[in-house]
């Protein structure tokens, strides 16, 4: 990080610029995840003084990297370092346990910042809209991941996996890791940071077959050939393609010839790799991939115990084809059904939101109105700015994006009076009778837990409970440091 030396000066009362020493740019960013740990990074990176304070609802920071990134994953996690580095920055404060929209609302942040940034991304699921959708079995993929990650929403949270047919319905990375943490080994997950009550139930499933369903073709779907390859890795189980499900229309063809589309072709392969795997001894599972089947009704009395699927086939020009049924249907038995079919955002109170597309409508980062009109001083990055699409790296330049509209509205920004920053913000917080978190609690929280993950193996045992990790902090020897130290400038 470049770093800028601190003023030391107070903070001016004037309507001059925001970003001198005087008169710091003051910034929330709202969610500490990827995009929001980018966006803080560019604010601070930025030629001119800044502060930001960051706002996360859970008491503890990372947002999908902790609860989103599969345990089996630990390369994909090691950008917290990175994260972790942005937070020790001495104009950066980190307020976990608040919740805007409910513990402080978005008119008490603007009278206290001049920008707001929303970086909440794409808490979740989109909906299949079919009969049996709500019926117990059917779950959402965002459900799951919470679930084995340890995120206290979903960790309560059951899943029957007493039969051995699981269906898994979408063909992106989110359907590939639900599909491989049903797949895996428990002995292969042991030593992961997921959480201990999902590798309780994990070992007593019964599981043995899953199908991962996709509406469109092997040429579309959405998996990335990294994440692919990791179904041929996998010790006692077995990636299942049929051949003839393989076959390929012409625009689907023309569509993996593109020299930018070299991902998909790499995907392609792999399915036909997977289609001539010979038979192989002790095989306990199996991971089913079929296409051109979209669900239309998830079928059971009182419980999930099928899936409709009807035949597809693709209509439209090359990369724009879509799936349309052919009035042909099969069935799929099955004891539970995960529907991986994308995230999406939800509404803030007093954000406009676009429910069509789960989005914060937004010209480059600036929030509009219904008019199209950018409303001063509000901002997004990130999936809720652009909906839930790419990897963790893609929300850095998105992020400069946004933060680039900021610098460019800074004339614009002084107009909107004096902001007095983190001051005010504790004030009202401890007003309101706050259990704010602060960074150096999350360390107490990190130490505690690498300390459990540690005594049996793990790099990490997570508190899955909120008031646990209150707890932990509220424990006479962490008393000193209950509340955030405001910055003395
Ligand atoms: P995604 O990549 O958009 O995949 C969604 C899947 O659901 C697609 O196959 C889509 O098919 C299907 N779908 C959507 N609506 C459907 C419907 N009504 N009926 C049947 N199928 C439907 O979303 P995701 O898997 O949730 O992933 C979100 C983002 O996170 C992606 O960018 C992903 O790469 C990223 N991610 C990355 C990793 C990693 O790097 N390891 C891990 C997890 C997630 P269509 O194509 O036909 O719409």
């Amino acid at each position: 990080m470049q770093g800028r030396a601190s003023t030391g000066a107070c903070a001016g009362r004037g309507t001059a610029t925001p970003g001198s020493a005087d008169n710091p740019l003051r910034v929330a960013v709202i969610g500490s995840g990827p995009s929001g740990f980018y966006t803080s990074e560019a604010l601070l990176r930025a030629p001119l003084y800044t502060e930001v304070d960051m706002f996360e609802r859970l008491p503890v920071p990372y947002g999908l990297v902790r609860s989103g990134v599969a345990p089996d994953h630990p390369k994909l996690k090691q950008v917290i370092e990175v994260f972790a580095k942005i937070a020790a920055s001495p104009d950066f404060n980190f307020f976990g346990n608040v919740t805007v929209g409910r513990d402080v609302t978005v008119e008490t942040l603007q009278d206290c910042y001049h920008a707001l940034i929303f970086a909440c991304g794409a808490e979740t699921n989109r909906e299949l809209g079919i009969p049996g959708e709500d019926l117990p079995g059917s779950y959402t993929a965002t459900e799951f991941v919470g679930w084995y990650n340890g995120h206290p929403e979903y960790r309560d949270k059951s899943f029957d996996l007493s039969h051995p047919v699981a269906v898994v319905i979408g063909q992106g990375n989110v359907a590939a890791d639900v599909s491989r943490i049903l797949a895996k080994p428990c002995g292969d997950l042991e030593r992961t940071d997921i959480a201990h009550h999902a590798l309780d139930a994990l070992r007593k499933s019964n599981i043995t077959d899953i199908y991962v369903v996709g509406r469109r073709g092997p040429a579309q779907a959405k998996f990335t050939a990294k994440e692919l390859r990791e179904f041929s890795e996998l010790k006692y189980c077995r990636p299942v393609v049929r051949p003839q499900e393989l076959l390929l229309n012409a625009e689907s063809q023309v569509e993996l010839a593109d020299k930018s589309n070299l991902g998909s072709r790499k995907v392609y392969e792999l399915f036909q790799n997977f289609s001539t795997l010979p038979p192989c001894r002790g095989v306990r599972k199996r991971v089913h991939f079929a296409f051109l089947k979209g669900p239309v009704e998830l079928c059971g009395a009182y419980k999930v115990q099928g899936v409709k699927l009807e035949i597809n086939t693709l209509t439209g020009p090359p990369f724009r084809q879509s799936a349309v049924g052919t009035g042909k249907f099969i069935e799929i038995e099955a004891g539970i059904v995960f529907r991986s079919v994308g995230y999406r955002g939800v509404p803030i109170s007093g954000l406009p939101f676009d429910r069509h597309q789960g989005i914060i409508p937004n010209t480059d980062g600036r929030i509009i109105d219904m008019q199209g009109k950018p409303l001063p001083g509000l901002y997004v990055s990130g999936w809720i700015k652009r909906g839930p699409t790419g990897i963790i790296g893609t929300n850095r330049s998105d992020s400069v994006a946004t933060v680039t509209s900021v610098l460019d509205d800074l004339p614009e920004l002084s107009t909107r009076g004096h902001k007095p920053g983190t001051s005010a913000l504790t004030k009202h917080l401890d007003r309101a009778g706050l259990r704010y978190v602060n960074f150096s609690d999350w360390h107490e929280i990190d130490r505690s837990e690498v300390e459990r993950g540690t005594a049996v193996g793990k790099p990490r045992e997570k508190y899955t409970r909120i008031d646990e990790m209150l707890r932990l902090l509220n424990r006479p020897g962490n008393s000193g440091k209950r509340f955030v130290r405001v910055k003395v400038r």
